[in-house]
């Protein structure tokens, strides 16, 4: 949540995909022209681009540890419908992953995971292990083993549901 700076490089991208939608409210972000206009998308896009997000929201799941949140498709097979191709500055030699085809946000995705990989920060692209929550959220935890997107919002309802199970 806003307590927590953005994820690091390209994965900034992937977390406020992920974070577009509230699935306590459901309210959705991309249901506007102002909350797609940062990733790219038009409306006609909009069943891709959300099957993507919940692709990509079960993967952060992974990361900490847990099962999909839903049956989603998984974010290889998505990610495999966007090649890549390795780009090399000749001036310094140095080389990165870029989307060969058109630069859909699927490519950019695609992209920004390629970079975290190499920068191993991918792992700690986590979401929020609370069900109503399941916020995209990067872990800077020296161990990498956080579990809340907000140690004082979402850690503390566990918490407290934990002490309320006790009593009960
Ligand atoms: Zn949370």
């Amino acid at each position: 949540m806003n307590e927590r700076l953005p994820a690091p490089g390209g994965l900034a991208l992937v977390e406020a995909l992920v974070n577009t939608v509230d699935l306590e409210s459901g309210r959705d972000a991309l249901d506007t022209a102002e909350g797609r206009a940062p990733f790219g998308v038009a409306e006609r896009d909009l069943a891709d681009v959300r099957e993507l997000r919940e692709s990509l929201r079960a993967t952060c799941l992974a990361h900490a540890g847990h099962p999909p949140h839903r049956t989603v498709t998984p974010l290889g097979e998505l990610l495999a419908r966007v090649p890549l191709y390795v780009s090399v500055d000749a001036r310094d030699g140095s080389a990165r992953l870029v989307p060969a085809g058109p630069g859909t946000l699927a490519a950019r995705v695609a992209a920004a995971v390629a970079e975290a990989l190499t920068a191993g920060t991918w792992q700690r692209l986590k979401a929020c292990e609370l069900p109503e929550c399941h916020w995209a959220y990067y872990d800077r935890s020296p161990a990498g083993r956080g579990r809340w997107c907000s140690m004082s919002v979402c850690g503390a309802r566990v918490k407290m549901r934990r002490y309320r199970g006790k009593r009960a």
